[in-house]
């Protein structure tokens, strides 16, 4: 017996399980549990001892093939061309291995590549007919993905029309999430005690496989498109030239795409985006090479995992090694304690990093991570700073292990962990770090909008027991404001001027800033829609809920147990009572709707009003407010710089208007809703 073998057999067989096992938590949860260079490493370990036993090569190996799997809920999609992973590469020499190969292939033909970033996201498939954008799907397996159409169609970079005529067309690109708001998405995840999305990619990933599109469309999800699947009617000779078409026919390309001639050229490229990528607005996580000649690459082929005509190159994750100073607890408006370590300053990835998040006590235990300790930090998705793992030969044997406190470190009450749940959360209702967390939320600028309430004046304002819950902001007196520390008179007259303004807001804001579970301002617009009243979403059904399209059960759910809360009631009781606005402004008695039927698309900048304005104007009186350009289109207003959403609108001949007719047209649209006669806009298609 060839015992050399019979051990590979089963470390092969062993490696398969473990990658079999993180494929599903990466690919189906979007939570996985090991970082992607250590997922790295075991693949290559199997890769070897495949290609030193190529008896050991099984046609359902990892290494063959794409590690999707769909997931339950949604409805399957079959692809009509399998979407493949990428081969890696991991160093220089990799890089001219793949060179050489595409070169002996091509018996020492001249090649070109295009090189590319490797956005971190996920792949989707996108089919249009008749120029139309019809089914969404992600890859999956590569043979059969999940259709997220309705998902996909909340991703605002995503063109629902092309430009020019395409009888069939399936486009490939990548969802991404933008750093910023994988950022926010993870605060606000932390603070609800809910799990962190490990990196962009399984955040994009996890929002846009929703069964809610409402939570997708509260992620601000962008795209670019990188290739073509089925291209009808289209002649494309060469990659470069499908990327310029793909550019013109409305989809978002990267612009940071280059050609070159040799291997020296593109490693000095990939260099110098080892770099720069932490200037980019969204995660890459390396860069693509691929064959320029589509023909070139027909006959170069591709496996059952991977084109033959591309390779990814993949950047080394950036570490620094820094030490513990201490653990802080920061305490949420759900009561959820996170840890924070603070650090030994350190550059790493672009910023000096000071304190990282620890996320919970689980997680500490699990890296065995004690004040004191010498500790690796890493950017997840290049921004947010985390501790990955201490040097335990670093240790001293001063090093304290860390001890989540029995007590709340804002109010001393007992805190909480219920079985099952990574979060320990302070039990006090009452306690004024959640309340504050609370009250920061509830003024903010896209929920009730108070300028002026910042964090320092909302601590004051419960310090000093004015303040206790959000509906207590209507009840205060200039005195009360006027007597704060650096808070002068006329200061206080423009807060409770703010304060007062806030309780004509439009019902989403208020819905919004009630701060319900998953429900974001996208789902915030559609409940305030539908129920048309405070009153009637507060006796709303977990089934009424769900009918309508775009909530599905987490935000249903949430919806419902918000409401139920005995002492939300109350805040609401209060919140009624001292007038602030529970029904949807087209709904109020007074006035007519005079924008009703019309639908507004608005592109460029505004120099009178926030977009969030100039919606809110157009709701106010009736109208709607849509995302992209279609013959329903009533007018499109068009700000400085306007996008392609202006040239779409010429091409279909909706009316174009520039800012000064759009305020005329408002204008006068408000004081015919008041009993005035009306003075419409004039709209002109033109370019102004
Ligand atoms: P990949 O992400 O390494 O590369 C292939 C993908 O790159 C394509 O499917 C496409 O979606 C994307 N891409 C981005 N920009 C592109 C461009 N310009 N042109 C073409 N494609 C572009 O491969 P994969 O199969 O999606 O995932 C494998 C990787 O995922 C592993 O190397 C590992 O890093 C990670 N992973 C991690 C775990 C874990 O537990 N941590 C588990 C499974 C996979």
């Amino acid at each position: 017996m060839d015992t050399g073998l019979e051990k590979a057999r089963a470390r092969a067989e062993e490696l398969r399980r473990e990658i079999e096992h993180h494929d599903y938590r990466y690919y189906v949860l979007d939570d996985p549990e090991i970082s992607d260079a250590r997922y790295d490493a075991l693949m290559r370990e199997l890769t070897a001892l495949e290609k030193e036993y190529p008896q050991l090569i099984t046609p359902a190996s990892p290494t063959r093939r794409v590690g999707g799997q769909p997931r339950e809920g949604f409805a399957p999609v079959r692809h009509r061309t399998p979407l493949l992973s990428l081969a890696n590469a991991f160093d220089e020499g990799e890089l001219f291995d793949f060179d050489r190969r595409v070169r002996q292939a091509l018996s020492g033909e001249t090649v070109e590549y295009v090189v590319e970033l490797k956005i971190d996201g996920l792949a989707v498939a996108l089919r249009y007919e008749n120029s139309r954008f019809v089914q969404g799907a992600t890859r999956g397996d590569g043979e059969t993905g999940e259709e997220i159409t309705p998902n996909l169609k909340t991703v605002r970079a995503m063109p629902l029309r092309l430009r020019r005529t395409v009888p069939v067309l399936e486009v490939r690109g990548e969802v991404y999430m933008p750093k910023r708001s994988f950022a926010r998405l993870n605060e606000a995840r932390e603070e609800a005690g809910e799990p962190l999305f490990a990196n962009p990619r399984n955040a994009a990933a996890g929002s846009l496989r929703q069964l809610d599109p409402a939570v997708t469309a509260a992620r601000q999800l962008s795209l670019f498109v990188y290739g073509v699947g089925e291209a009808g009617g289209l002649d494309l000779q060469s990659h470069s030239q499908t990327l310029d078409v793909l550019a013109e026919l409305g989809f978002p390309v990267n612009r940071e795409r280059r050609l070159f001639a040799d291997m020296e050229g593109i490693i000095d490229y990939c260099r110098r985006w080892q770099q720069a990528r932490f200037d980019l607005a969204y995660a890459i996580d390396g860069l693509v090479i691929k064959v320029n000649s589509l023909e070139q690459q027909a006959r170069l082929g591709a496996t059952m995992k991977s084109p033959r005509w591309a390779i990814a190159y993949k950047f080394p994750a950036e570490q620094a090694k820094s030490r513990v100073l201490g653990i802080m607890l920061r305490v949420g408006r759900t009561g959820v304690l996170t840890p924070t370590a603070i650090l030994e300053p350190v550059h790493l990835a672009g910023t000096t990093v000071s304190r990282a998040t620890l996320h919970n006590e689980d997680i500490i235990r699990e890296r065995d991570i004690r004040i004191g300790d010498a500790v690796l930090v890493q950017k997840a998705g290049d921004i947010i700073p985390e501790v990955v793992a201490a040097v335990p030969e670093d240790r001293t044997g001063k090093e304290e292990p860390f001890v989540m406190p029995s007590v709340c470190p804002a109010c001393g009450a007992a805190v909480v962990r219920p079985p099952g749940e990574a979060a320990t959360r302070c039990t006090n209702l009452a306690c004024p770090a959640r309340r504050r967390e609370g009250l920061i939320h509830f003024v903010s600028r896209h929920a009730m909008d108070i300028g002026g309430l910042g964090p320092a004046v909302l601590g004051q304002l419960l310090a000093a027991g004015l303040v206790r819950d959000p509906a207590d902001l209507y009840t205060l007196r200039h005195e009360d404001l006027a007597a704060l520390e650096r808070l002068g008179d006329k200061s206080a007259a423009n807060l409770l001027q703010a304060i007062a303004k806030s309780k004509a807001n439009p019902l989403h804001r208020l819905i919004f800033a009630l701060g319900i579970r998953h429900v974001g301002e996208r789902a915030a617009r559609i409940l305030a829609g539908h129920f048309g009243s405070l009153d009637r979403l507060t006796r709303a059904t977990r089934e009424e809920l769900q009918a309508i399209p775009e909530i599905g059960p987490a935000i249903a759910d949430s919806v419902v147990n918000f409401f139920a809360g005995e002492q939300n009631r109350r805040v609401l009781e209060k919140l009624a009572a001292a007038g602030v606005n529970m029904r949807q402004e087209a709904e109020a008695p007074a006035g007519g709707r005079p924008l009703a039927g019309k639908v507004f698309v608005l592109t460029g900048t505004l120099a009178g009003f926030t977009r969030q304005q100039a919606q809110e104007l157009i709701e106010g009186l009736g109208g709607r407010v849509a995302s992209s350009v279609s013959k329903k289109t009533s007018y499109v207003v068009a700000g400085e710089d306007p996008g392609g959403k202006y040239d779409r609108a010429l091409a279909l001949g909706v009316p174009v208007m520039r800012e000064d007719q759009f305020t005329a047209l408002v204008a006068g649209a408000g004081a015919e809703q008041s009993g005035n006669r009306p003075s419409g806009g004039q709209a002109e298609n033109s370019r102004t």
